[in-house]
């Protein structure tokens, strides 16, 4: 027995916990897509942020809903204006892997004041998505960790 509190087992197992065990699948658009495109896209799959490729499917940027919001005040044409235009680009695009720790992906949305991260996988002709973190599966992992300990 070890002595440790209760508090310290649950601090033990969220600690634990990774990217792996939380990410929900991406939903990616090409960087020519349009915004026009973008929005149909974020309500038809119910998602906040959209992550752009390229014509190899490796990550350029990251568009959310504010981008979309900010690029259609007072813009006519939206199914001309692509994406790649108005995101967010790499190398300013926070990113984590899937081995990662849930907590630091947790830091790194506080820290850079955004909605999800997109979980990628580092290979020699650049990074593929492979998976999304949002604020969403942050509070999936709270419900059941408090679950667990009432058992
Ligand atoms: P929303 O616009 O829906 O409030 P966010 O707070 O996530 O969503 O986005 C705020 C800004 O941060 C946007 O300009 C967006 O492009 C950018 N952003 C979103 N996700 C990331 C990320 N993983 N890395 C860098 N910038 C991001």
């Amino acid at each position: 027995f070890t002595g440790k509190t209760g508090n310290e087992l649950l601090a033990d197992k969220l600690k634990k916990i990774t990217v792996a065990e939380y990410q929900s699948i991406p939903i990616v658009i090409k960087e020519n897509d349009s915004v026009y495109d973008a929005i149909s896209t974020m309500f038809l799959e119910d998602v906040g942020t959209l992550f752009v490729i390229d014509e190899a499917a490796l990550l350029t940027g990251v568009v959310s809903r504010k981008d979309l919001l900010r690029a259609s005040l007072g813009n006519q044409d939206l199914a001309s204006l692509p994406v790649n235009i108005i995101m967010t680009r790499m190398p300013n695009v926070a990113i984590c892997k899937k081995d990662d720790y849930l907590l630091d992906a947790a830091s790194k949305l506080i820290e850079k004041q955004i909605d999800g991260l997109p979980v990628v996988d580092q290979t020699p002709e650049g990074l593929q998505v492979v998976g999304r973190i949002t604020k969403s599966n942050m509070t999936k992992a709270l419900v059941e960790l408090a679950g667990n300990r009432r058992r």
